[in-house]
């Protein structure tokens, strides 16, 4: 008998922790690495929200939380959903979790049962097929290209939907393209659930703030369809706050009971320091925070920045990213070349290259779903752009 489950033999490593844990690895050794893997802003969480927090211990918040969260916690998202999104949901269709991630695991094993199939449009974020998998559902993957700025079209929606289809989910801002969907993008992928009303819509909405495009726009917005959907969101990358892990879902009453129930029996909720600095963190109207707002153009201008730098880099091609802080360009153009005696062969090739010959971290494309690319985060200053980028360039020049 195998010492470990199948389940878990089945299951792929985060390629973005894997890269983060390689580049740190490396650093360890005294190289000077530029990690470029993870997604996770640079910036401190704002002092307000860490004053919270210490607040929080001194009055004694130190006990169990309520499975699916502080009632106040609660309240303030379903204000901030009405505020930022116009959107009416009550505390109890909402479920806070320990960070995004697990409220997407969450909602996943709620829904999903053995042999369901899950539409996934690639390049999709790594964790979504493998948290299928322990689900026991099905993926089914639609390609999208640069040409399409990476978005599904309704008629490539309505091809994949099948009788045995339960969910589709997505990010919108996208993790790893940074495209955001337009209003009317959304609404003719709408048009397409309306006809399927038995299918489910996990929208994952976690880069809502860091968007250039303009307002958030959100699927849940939209009547028809609203009670089908399952709205993913959290504090880690609006507002800084990656390491205290907190984030929500916000569904109809029947799913968010159920996301209770598996969060009861798995984790017994969110931290509670944490939810009690993410009530500071979500009373924030966005629309009137210079510090958010600052933090939004820092990272359009890095944006700018570091896309002037790469078309600078012969046989890179990317989209111009509207939101999130991520590029990925595809890079075909470098596949067959050689140094010395390594062939690259694919975007794993060239990501592990870079990383011996430049000490630049990045995510090979494979672990998104479209191994014609590769993930760059600019979550980071001017300067380590500016010399990840020349790196970048000069090793790719010695490939023949
Ligand atoms: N969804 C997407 C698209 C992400 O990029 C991330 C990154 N961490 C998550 C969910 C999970 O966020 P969290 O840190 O709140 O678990
Ligand atoms: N979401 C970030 C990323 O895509 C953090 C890493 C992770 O959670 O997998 O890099």
């Amino acid at each position: 008998m195998n010492k470990l489950s199948d389940r878990i033999s089945r299951l792929a490593e985060s390629e973005t922790l894997a890269m983060t844990r390689r580049s740190r690895e490396l650093k360890e050794q005294g190289f000077d690495v530029i990690n470029l893997s993870i997604g996770q802003p640079d910036f401190n969480t704002p002092d307000y929200i860490k004053e919270a927090a210490r607040e929080a211990l001194d009055q004694n918040f130190t006990f169990y939380p309520p499975v699916n969260g502080y009632a106040d916690l609660r309240k303030a998202i379903a204000v901030k959903l009405k505020r930022d999104n116009n959107l009416e949901y009550s505390p109890e269709q909402i479920v806070v979790s320990t960070g995004a991630k697990q409220a997407l695991a969450n909602a996943m094993l709620s829904l999903v049962n053995p042999g369901d199939e899950v539409i996934v449009p690639a390049p999709y974020w790594v964790s979504y097929r493998e948290i299928v998998k322990l689900a026991e559902g099905t993926s089914v993957v639609i390609s999208t290209g640069v040409e399409t700025d990476f978005k599904v079209t309704p008629e490539q929606l309505e091809a994949a939907i099948t009788p045995k289809t339960k969910v589709f989910i997505f990010s919108s801002p996208c993790n790893p393209t940074g495209s955001v969907y337009s209003r009317e993008e959304l609404a003719a992928l709408v048009t397409v659930f309306e006809r399927y009303p038995d299918i489910y819509i996990i929208s994952d909405e976690i880069y809502e703030l860091i968007n250039f495009k303009g307002k958030h726009e959100s699927i849940a917005s939209f009547g028809s369809v609203k009670d089908r959907v399952i709205i993913i969101n959290g504090v880690s990358k609006g507002f800084a706050m990656t390491g205290w892990r907190l984030g929500y879902c916000v569904a109809d009453l029947e799913i968010a009971k159920a996301c209770d129930k598996i969060q009861g029996q798995f984790t017994s909720g969110a931290c509670s320091i944490s939810q009690r600095a993410a009530i500071a963190a979500l009373n924030t109207d966005p629309a009137g925070s210079a510090e958010l707002k600052s933090m939004i153009a820092t990272f359009r201008n890095r944006r700018d920045l570091f896309l002037k730098l790469i078309n600078e880099i012969p046989g890179i091609k990317s989209n111009v990213p509207d939101g999130a802080f991520y590029f990925f360009p595809e890079v075909t153009w470098y596949f067959g070349k050689r140094y010395n005696d390594m062939v690259i062969s694919n975007s794993t090739d060239l990501c592990n290259y870079l990383l011996d010959k430049a000490h630049v971290a990045l995510v090979p494309g494979e672990a998104f779903g479209n191994p014609d690319c590769i993930r760059l985060s600019y979550a980071t200053s001017d300067a380590e752009l500016i010399e990840a980028a020349r790196r970048i360039k000069e090793s790719l020049a010695l490939l023949v």
